[in-house]
């Protein structure tokens, strides 16, 4: 077992494409550890900074107290499971997993008798005379496990092993690597971009976007208390609101948050209330799960919106409503893309012109946003509804004026660039 320290670990790649910016992460002895981030944000460079099959521009790797960036891979004790589970197809199941063994001239016996423990464990043992060939993708992606984890390596490093899958055998293999890999007690560290897979397998999170650390902490810490509006988007099963509001503080009663058509008030009993304070007169954001929110009778006068339902859409486990409401609606906020910084282009009209349509009123966003071609469903989020999650058969419908409650202890609260206005409790 060991532990992996990354000190503001750098990879710029031949060209200059920064792909890690600055990484300070430590992962614990035993401890599974999940890198989750969007495609693209760094994170197989960074398990291959580790693995030492990519060099380290800047920055120290410290594996097991020992600075570690130049040494060979094969000196780091490190273990990889990749996408694809690349396996010897001549080789049988059993030779597969004996393979690292071999190599290591292991006593024969005991190889056999590791190799038959570890396929029990890992639901393979019918298969060991096998050719890959004729194994199901979810029954290789566990030979290459078996085949990683065979020779008891310090450190097990996996690459998105279970994105090939189909999703009834994701759910049955992840719930497997967790329990083999806290049974051997190996630190581990996962890399995805499925925040379901983040949320259920890891003892801690690190979330990155474009190569940049962006919160680390359990799973309960960055779901319910996360660092950055990034980060609480991510991590929402559906969509996260994030509405525009200006700080307001009426003859220093309590702090509201003026929406426009509509307020909400924290009062000073709140212990954020302090900390918004100190953005009054400013425009802040306000992200607001939908489950933050519920249907409320029309006499309900607590913490409410206000608007029009649009349409609702069938989820089988829950229903979800679109209201249409008047408040602003924003993007979610991402710093300036450094890697395009860095090659002196600017990203759809600079940051100036992003910060503009962010707050530019809903509708302009909607023609802004087909103006630059960009994917609703890529997480800049632009739409004027409010996004309501309601229980069972809902009693809504289409083109219905209706209130909804707010569950105000819930709302997360943001500045323009996306940094929590009340430090996350870590
Ligand atoms: P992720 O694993 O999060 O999808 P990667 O670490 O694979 O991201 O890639 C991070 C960034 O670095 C991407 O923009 C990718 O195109 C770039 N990249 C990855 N490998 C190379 C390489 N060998 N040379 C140049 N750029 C690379």
């Amino acid at each position: 077992m060991s532990s992996v320290v990354l000190d503001k670990v750098t990879k710029v790649y031949p060209g200059g494409h920064l792909a890690v910016d600055r990484m300070s992460l430590r992962a614990e002895d035993g401890e599974f550890l999940v890198l989750l981030g969007p495609s693209g944000c760094g994170k197989s460079t960074l398990l291959r900074m580790i693995a030492g099959l990519e060099e380290i521009t800047e920055g120290d790797l410290w594996l097991d107290g020992q600075i570690s960036n130049h040494l060979a891979p094969r000196d780091r004790d490190v273990a990889m499971v990749f996408q694809n589970g690349a396996l010897y197809p001549h080789r049988t199941v059993r030779g597969n997993m004996a393979f690292p063994l071999e190599i290591a001239k292991a006593d024969p016996a005991m190889v056999r008798e590791r190799v038959t423990e570890l396929s029990k464990a890992l639901h393979i043992d019918e298969t060991l005379d096998r050719r890959p060939g004729t194994l199901s993708g979810g029954q290789r992606q566990r030979v290459a496990m078996g085949r990683a984890i065979v020779r008891q390596p310090k450190i097990f490093l996996m690459d998105e092993p279970l994105s090939n899958l189909d999703a009834g055998m994701r759910t049955e293999l992840r719930m497997e690597i967790s329990s083999l890999v806290r049974s051997l007690g190996v630190t581990t560290i996962y890399v995805t971009h499925d925040q379901v897979e983040a949320l259920t397998l890891a003892d801690r999170i690190a979330i990155m976007n474009r190569g940049v650390l962006q919160d680390v902490g359990t799973p309960g810490q960055i779901y319910n208390d996360p660092a950055t509006a990034f980060v609480a988007a991510f991590l929402s099963s559906q969509q996260l609101n994030l509405l525009s509001a200006t700080v307001r503080t009426p003859q220093n009663q309590h702090v509201l948050l003026d929406f426009g058509p509509h307020q909400l008030v924290i009062p000073w009993s709140d212990p954020r209330a302090y900390a918004v304070s100190q953005h009054t007169g400013r425009q802040i954001i306000i992200g607001i799960r939908p489950d933050g929110l519920a249907p409320v009778q029309e006499s309900y006068d607590g913490p409410s919106f206000f608007g029009r339902v649009r349409t609702l859409e069938y989820h089988g486990h829950e229903w979800l409503a679109y209201v249409e409401c008047g408040a602003p609606a924003v993007a979610v906020p991402e710093p300036p893309d450094p890697r395009l910084a860095a090659s002196g282009r600017t990203e759809s009209g600079g940051l100036r012109a992003m910060v503009r349509r962010m707050f530019a009123p809903a509708e302009q966003q909607h023609e802004d946003q087909e103006q630059v071609g960009q994917n609703p469903g890529s997480g800049h989020h632009r739409r004027a509804d409010l996004i309501v999650r309601l229980g069972g058969r809902p009693a809504w419908r289409p083109a219905m004026p209706v209130k909804v409650g707010v569950d105000v202890a819930r709302l997360m609260l943001f500045t323009t660039d996306g940094a929590r206005i009340d430090p996350p409790r870590r």
